[in-house]
């Protein structure tokens, strides 16, 4: 299962609710947020809350204290637990920040589970004060995708991380998300790829209404149950499929060894070319 790759968005599928939300909510800023929102990037807004929060005498442990309660589905670290004990290389692609992502995976013990975060940066001044910057700084170098919020192209990271498995020799993908971010990803997986959209929200809505542009594999979920059943699912598929392709390959090399055709133009080939050479 060294193969496989999982990529994870964060908000409303790994954890339940929107962790800046929740921040925002629980430390009860909600007003001014909702204020300000039509006024600047999301982003940028959550960074001009981190410094009113800290002006209200919010600290950072306050905010470690509300990202620990926030909730999450139970299968879901369970399912996370699993696959990485299977040898799956599992990773997340959030636009929250790495500040709340880590300190909740910290809070869970599934830090060491994923072997890549990509969030927006973030870090505590000398003040104590967190401060949130864009994963991508929009004004000296916009990532120019129209699908995408200004900060963040996860469609760009979904290409860096396959030209990078292409080195490792990993190959097949799983992708899960639930927001209208993830249908950019979404649309860069191959054929080989799954998505695994949470059904009724904006990324399943988007795939329903493209499915023509999706080539990934569509399995769709609804709670950290279905998730976990359906991950490890595809898990398991990919699995099988992995080991008979590579006996198909053991196979046809025993049987061409009196040919001069070199491995590569095998693996080339369908496998059911392979099969009946
Ligand atoms: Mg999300
Ligand atoms: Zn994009």
């Amino acid at each position: 299962m060294a193969g496989i790759v999982v990529v994870f968005d964060f908000d409303k599928t790994i954890i339940e609710l929107d962790s800046d939300n929740w921040v925002v909510d629980e430390l009860g800023a909600t007003d001014l947020f909702n204020q300000l929102l039509p006024t600047m990037p999301w982003n940028s807004l959550m960074d001009m809350m981190m410094k009113e929060l800290h002006a209200q005498g919010k600290t950072i442990e306050d905010i470690k204290e509300v990202l620990r309660k926030a909730p999450i589905h139970p299968r879901i670290v369970a399912a996370i637990r699993k696959a990485h004990a299977l040898g799956c290389d599992l990773r997340i692609v959030s636009d929250a920040n790495m500040f709340f992502i880590e300190t909740i995976l910290d809070h869970l013990c599934i830090r060491n589970c994923f072997s890549e975060i990509n969030s927006n940066p973030s870090y505590v001044d000398e003040h104590g004060r967190l401060r949130i910057s864009p994963y991508v700084d929009f004004h000296s170098s916009p990532h120019g995708c129209s699908l995408c919020p200004p900060n963040m192209c996860k469609g760009m990271i979904i290409e860096r991380i396959q030209a990078s498995l292409a080195n490792e020799g990993k190959q097949r993908m799983i992708y899960l998300g639930d927001g209208s971010g993830d249908f950019c990803p979404s649309l860069k997986l191959h054929e080989k790829d799954f998505v695994m959209p949470r059904k009724n929200f904006p990324v399943w809505d988007l795939i329903c209404e493209n499915r023509g542009l999706v080539k990934a594999e569509i399995h769709e979920w609804t709670d950290g149950e279905e998730l976990e059943h359906v991950m490890l699912g595809l898990i398991d598929k990919i699995s099988i499929e992995e080991s008979d392709n590579s006996n198909t390959v053991q196979f046809l090399s025993i049987d061409c060894k009196f040919e001069t055709i070199p491995i590569a133009v095998h693996e080339a080939l369908p496998p059911v070319l392979r099969v009946h050479r």
